[in-house]
């Protein structure tokens, strides 16, 4: 429904893009920044502008940084850099860290593979995974164990497969498995149960 404003229509029709935003919420978030002090919107503009700019891909792990180099977790040392911890999106680290059951490191995949979405291993980041299991047998922190916290429907179920096969004999393979529902995305399960999820974890 257009408001006939043309500048305040465009502000709706971009903030109906954003997931779980439907029109109406879009039309009370505008009217809101709208009637806002102007100091708000500026802060908004700038807080859009800053994410776009300054963040980018940690070159390890492939989670959002906004350092030179290595994300904050790659580069602390107290980390446990034999356990890898491989997620679908730098967002499911955050859920694996307030879990506080883990204190190894993570490899972010950027998504999982789709062949209907068009998604395949080529298009992951798992030749980098790979790249760092091989490039730790030379260190003293070889990686040891890598922990799939992939979401528990048909993509993370044939990613895990295909990672699974592609590092067999190499390190121990585990997926978090109790307490995830199958077709659960690992960003709706509360921190206890992802807790749960990793003690219980099971070879595959
Ligand atoms: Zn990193």
């Amino acid at each position: 429904m257009s408001l006939r404003v043309p500048s305040l229509d465009r502000l709706v029709s971009e903030l109906s893009k954003l997931p779980g935003i439907g029109e109406k919420t879009a039309q009370r978030l505008a009217f809101y920044i709208l009637r806002a002090d102007s100091s708000f919107s500026s802060r908004l503009q700038e807080a859009l502008f800053d994410v776009r700019e300054r963040i980018h891909s940690c070159p390890t792990c492939f989670s959002y940084t906004e350092n030179d180099d290595e994300c904050d977790i790659c580069s602390d040392l107290h980390r446990d850099s034999t356990s890898i911890c491989v997620v679908e999106d730098p967002s499911d680290i955050n859920r694996v860290e307030n879990s506080g059951a883990f204190r190894g490191i993570y490899h972010v995949l950027q998504g999982a593979i789709s062949p209907l979405d068009g998604i395949q291993p080529e298009d992951l980041r798992i030749k980098e995974l790979l790249a760092r299991i091989e490039l730790s047998e030379s260190s003293e922190n070889k990686v040891k164990e890598v922990i799939l916290a992939l979401d528990a429907d048909l993509e993370g179920d044939t990613t895990a497969l295909y990672i699974s096969k592609l590092l067999s004999g190499r390190v121990r393979i585990t997926r978090i498995a109790h307490g995830v529902p199958f077709g659960t995305d690992i960003d709706y399960i509360d921190k206890r149960t992802l807790g749960r999820a990793l003690e219980n974890r099971v070879e595959i």
